[in-house]
């Protein structure tokens, strides 16, 4: 079984890895699909998102990172897969989370999302809240995997200096 995890990853953080850690064990192949995001303007741009979760996930031999543009549907169709994987934190999520799916099922039936809950550790973190610590110069480092540490401190230009793993 193949399945497909979306997302910004704007920057990757350790709720995300462990959602990947967590899919990854259930499924043969997880391949982490990095949303280009035309949009928006990411804070990272897309090679260093790419970068980050690369480094982050060596120790994963059945994870593979691309990026994708468009429909997340469209982008599960290339890869060979039906399944496409998201967290949820707490309820707010829900009503965003489903909205997608089901918008997702309304363009293709055959494509079903599964949800994991998120590791209570984690549950709070997200790529912004994540953003505004780095900031202000706080530390990041029980938050984010370290090469997005590094990443932050670079590009907030702060004081901070995580320490080496
Ligand atoms: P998007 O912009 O598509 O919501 P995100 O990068 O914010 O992309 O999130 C991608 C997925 O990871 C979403 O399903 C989100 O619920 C999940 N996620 C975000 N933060 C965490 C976390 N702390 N723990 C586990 N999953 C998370």
């Amino acid at each position: 079984m193949k399945a497909l995890y979306p997302g910004s990853f704007d920057p990757l953080t350790l709720g995300h890895l462990d959602l990947i850690e967590r899919g990854a064990s259930l499924v043969d192949e997880l391949v982490v699909a990095v949303l280009q995001n035309p949009g928006k303007s990411p804070t990272f741009p897309l090679d260093q998102r790419l970068h980050q979760i690369t480094a982050s996930t060596q120790h994963l031999g059945n994870v593979t990172v691309i990026s994708f543009d468009g429909l997340t549907v469209a982008c599960a169709k290339e890869q060979g897969t039906r399944l496409i994987l998201r967290g949820l934190r707490a309820m707010s999520d829900f009503e965003y989370e489903l909205q997608i799916a089901h918008t997702n099922r309304s363009l293709d039936s055959d494509f079903e999302t599964v949800f994991l809950t998120t590791s209570a550790h984690y549950s709070f973190l997200s790529s912004s809240v994540v953003k505004e610590v780095a900031r202000f110069g706080g530390a990041v480092e029980h938050m984010v995997p370290k090469v997005v540490a590094e990443d932050l401190a670079r590009f907030f230009n702060s004081a901070f200096i995580p320490p080496s793993r």
